[in-house]
């Protein structure tokens, strides 16, 4: 079940964190993965280490995938080495905790691109390469902070609304692409213990009212989101298109 011998796999923003998981999780079911990051060259090149030792192909790639020239060469520079890219994995994100009244237009616009126009740009350049073989998978990274169901976070108006986007691109983009043989699907994680929410590992207070809520009595791991991942980018999950994934201990039915 779940073997993905064979494919190729573009993880963006995984030099850490849920990418890193979720490269990694891709790896150990077959898949060749390719690491791109923005800013953390050693902490990719370990994850490039980790998954070689595998047994698998893999290399580091640098972009920010807010810059299409960027996400351009990118996507090129995995196709020369590869030759394909099978699973597009739009994981890339970043937030800045402002209250509108402190939120500038480039906090907004910092948010917004790299969130959900990179997810785009990715998309564009990557499709072209599944088309080629008839076969595809798009797995983006939004939030249980997407919107319409009633979570939503304090100083995140932008993140919230990138991920709402997110959501949105995941449906438009699996009826248009379904057809062509290849899935999009979204996975909206709670709350995961990394960088990004380092208040979890922080302040045992946020730890243990984030506990008191879940029905699964633990934080999070990368590695949940990964498994969710495996599943989406296999063939198994071929009936599976324009859906949301919550990987989020029961946050929402909480
Ligand atoms: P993280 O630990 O802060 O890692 C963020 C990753 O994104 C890093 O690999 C970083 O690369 C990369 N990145 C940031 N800006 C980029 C850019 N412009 N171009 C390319 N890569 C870029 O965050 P995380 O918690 O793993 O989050 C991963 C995804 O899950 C995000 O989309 C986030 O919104 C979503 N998510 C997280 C949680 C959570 O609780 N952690 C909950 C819901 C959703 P460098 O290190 O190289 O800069």
């Amino acid at each position: 079940m779940f073997d993905l011998t064979g494919k190729t796999a573009l993880v963006t923003g995984a030099s850490r964190g849920i990418g890193r998981g979720i490269a990694i999780c891709l790896a150990k079911q077959g898949a060749d993965v390719a690491v791109n990051y923005h800013s953390s060259a050693e902490q990719a090149q370990a994850v490039v280490e980790e998954i070689s030792s595998l047994g698998r192909r893999s290399i580091a790639v640098k972009a920010d995938v807010a810059q299409k020239n960027q996400v351009e060469m990118m996507v090129e520079a995995v196709n020369k080495e590869f030759g394909r890219i099978d699973i597009l994995v739009n994981n890339a994100g970043v937030l800045n905790y402002k209250t509108l009244d402190q939120m500038t237009e480039k906090d907004w616009d910092w948010v917004i691109d790299t969130n959900l126009k990179g997810q785009f740009l990715c998309a564009k350049s990557v499709v072209p390469l599944m088309e080629r073989s008839g076969w595809g998978r798009i797995i983006n990274i939004a939030s249980i902070a997407s919107g319409g169901v009633g979570v939503g976070y304090q100083a995140l108006a932008h993140y919230c609304a990138s991920k709402g986007g997110v959501v949105a691109l995941t449906e438009g983009l699996a009826i248009e692409l379904g057809p062509k043989g290849i899935n999009v699907n979204a996975i909206a994680p709670g709350a995961i213990e990394t960088d990004m929410a380092k208040e979890i590992s922080e302040d045992e207070k946020v730890k243990q009212g984030l506990l008191a809520r879940l029905a699964v009595k633990r934080i999070g791991q990368p590695d949940d989101i990964g498994a969710a991942a495996v599943y989406l980018a296999s063939e198994e999950a071929g009936y599976v298109a324009g859906s949301v994934i919550y990987v989020d201990g029961g946050w929402l039915a909480s």
